[in-house]
């Protein structure tokens, strides 16, 4: 048999450096990679767990520092795999993810990221990845998020297997909690909510969790049946009351709400909370792997817990940075504020971080797709600079987008000696051949901008030829003269002669008037296009007359 210690090594502590101690279980596949026999298994093992034991022992330095040395020997397979690193217990074609969104809010960035991370997994691993919608607060849920969900999900390329909605299966979840009522791990609560408070920071158990079985059961069926007000009864867990974590003592798992749901309307009255509604779903949808962000730390002992009382398999937790956009409102709560008081647009503003409004501002699905890619499983505390979008985006739409010119704030030139030209031809995109016309008439507009910079200078219009700038703007007018030099080393200036009134909405909320060349005549909104020395911008329609387009970035 060959010697396979080197890479033995390798993956021992490529394994501990990826998931804080080795599992030999993992090794033995690898194995076979570099040309491991069959019927080597037996022999092969015990030296497998000794190399781990001893990797084991290695602290995070170490590690690193070894991985160094034997890294190599294995770098030629591990480049082979994709991007994403591997996740526990990922076994080919069974790996099960799921997408879980609260139909109660639009998605930000960070939401989209963490949707498409579970997606590229089950891809990974040829699995299943199911659309969940976490739909048991009735208050809460719509049906209009529900839908813009879906439709957001289906511009970043995201084709989930199965749609499940939780509501749907109510019968089970009430089965699971009279099952920790008959187990004595849950208890119906009379306790009014002040009081419970000052229970739980005071670490004491109301009186209620004495009740006897029995009398659960019955208070139970009598809170299915409608007998009560909301928040007359509650169902809540038998945690643990001296737990340091808040959300262990004796937490609310069922409550009574009366309000009508956007798809069951009446049908229920007693509905599940999150906590509880989240983990037994997982493991009754076939859940294997979640991945979810940080904010959940607090949780999951309670998520553990529910689920270990009730016998069931827990799915697989990777715990990832949250995502935020510095600088970016991303609290839903706050947002609506916002919008209510007309500080922002709408869901869409472009000062927010919604899928939906970097959509419109001409973000493309495959920007999340990278970016998702890259951030991976970084646990990292997961601050994304707008730089960093701007930068992936702008990879992206760079080669495709057409060049136009945009003159903001315009001045008027009138220019004496020009040749006779009544149009020139340009290059739409710098990289491709495709031209179109661009027609020439006596008016020229430049910007204000170009023109406090560069007055009483000789300048190029841009693809046209050289004028000298006049130095002051007379009745709106600037008089300016040709040139016949064809002098190139100077300030290349975008003009515009035959335009249209055209306005752009800056990502802080302001707009930017001008005129746009008439070449735009021809897009369609939805147009991702270059205002050259500008920015990129989404071309978002003609409102009130004028074209207005979204700004992306520089
Ligand atoms: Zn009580």
């Amino acid at each position: 048999m060959k010697d396979f210690s080197r890479e033995i090594w390798a993956y021992a502590l490529r394994n501990a450096i990826d998931f804080g101690k080795v599992d030999a279980g993992k090794i033995l596949p690898k194995l076979f990679q570099h040309g491991l026999d069959k019927k080597d298994i037996r022999k092969i093992m015990p030296e497998i767990q000794k190399i781990a034991g001893e990797v084991n022992k290695l602290s995070a330095g170490e590690r690193e520092k070894e991985f160094e040395k034997y890294g190599e020997f294995v770098k030629e397979k591990e480049e082979k795999e994709e991007g994403l690193p591997e996740l526990e217990e990922a076994v080919e074609g069974k790996v099960v993810t799921r997408l879980a969104p609260e139909p109660s809010k639009y998605n930000h960035i960070g939401h989209a990221l963490v949707f498409l991370i579970q997606y590229l997994y089950a891809k990974k691993y040829k699995g299943k990845c199911i659309l969940r919608f976490d739909d048991t607060n009735p208050e809460k849920s719509a049906l209009e998020y529900y839908r813009s969900m879906k439709e957001d999900l289906a511009w970043l390329g995201i084709k989930w297997d199965m749609e499940i909605l939780a509501s749907n299966d109510m019968a089970r979840m009430y089965k699971l909690a009279e099952k920790l009522i008959n187990q004595g791990d849950a208890f119906v609560c009379s306790c009014a909510q002040e009081d419970m408070k000052e229970l739980r920071d005071k670490m004491k158990a109301c009186k209620c969790r004495k009740n006897s079985k029995e009398d659960n059961l019955g208070e139970w069926k009598l809170m299915l049946s409608g007998k009560f007000k909301e928040g007359d009864r509650i169902l809540r867990l038998k945690g643990d009351m001296k737990s340091k974590n808040g959300v262990m003592r004796d937490p609310v798992i069922f409550r009574i709400s009366y309000s009508s749901h956007f798809i069951q309307k009446d049908k229920y009255c007693v509905w599940p909370m999150y906590d509880f509604e989240s983990s037994v779903k997982d493991s009754l949808d076939g859940i294997t792997h979640v991945i979810r962000s940080k904010e959940f730390e607090l949780r999951a002992e309670l998520h553990a817990n529910i689920v270990k009382l009730l016998g069931m398999k827990p799915p697989i937790i990777r715990e990832i940075g949250r995502y935020q956009i510095t600088g970016a409102e991303t609290q839903g709560r706050v947002i609506r504020e916002m919008i209510e008081k007309g500080e922002i647009k709408g869901w869409d503003d472009p000062r927010l971080v919604t899928v939906k409004a970097l959509r419109r501002r001409g973000f493309v699905p495959e920007m999340f797709q990278e970016l998702a890619q890259t951030v991976g499983l970084s646990k990292s505390s997961g601050r994304i600079d707008p730089t960093v979008l701007a930068a992936t985006n702008r990879k992206i739409i760079d080669q495709r987008a057409a060049r136009y010119s945009f003159i903001a704030d315009p001045v008027e030139l009138e220019i004496t000696g020009t040749p006779a030209m009544k149009e020139i031809e340009v290059l739409l995109h710098p990289d491709k051949d495709e031209k179109r016309k661009v027609k020439i008439g006596h008016e020229f507009f430049i910007s204000k901008e170009d023109f406090e910079n560069l007055k009483g200078k000789e300048i190029r219009l841009l693809h046209l030829y050289n004028i000298k700038l006049g130095s002051k703007v007379v009745k709106g007018k600037v008089k300016c003269e040709f040139t016949s030099s064809d002098v190139k080393d100077i300030p290349k200036i975008n003009w515009v002669s035959f335009g249209v009134k055209a306005r752009v909405f800056m990502p802080d909320g302001k707009w930017v008037s001008g005129v746009v060349d008439e070449g735009v005549w021809d897009l369609k909104p939805g147009a991702i296009i270059q205002f050259e020395r500008f920015g990129f911008v989404r071309f978002d329609g003609i409102h009130n007359h004028l074209y207005e387009f979204w700004f992306a970035h520089k």
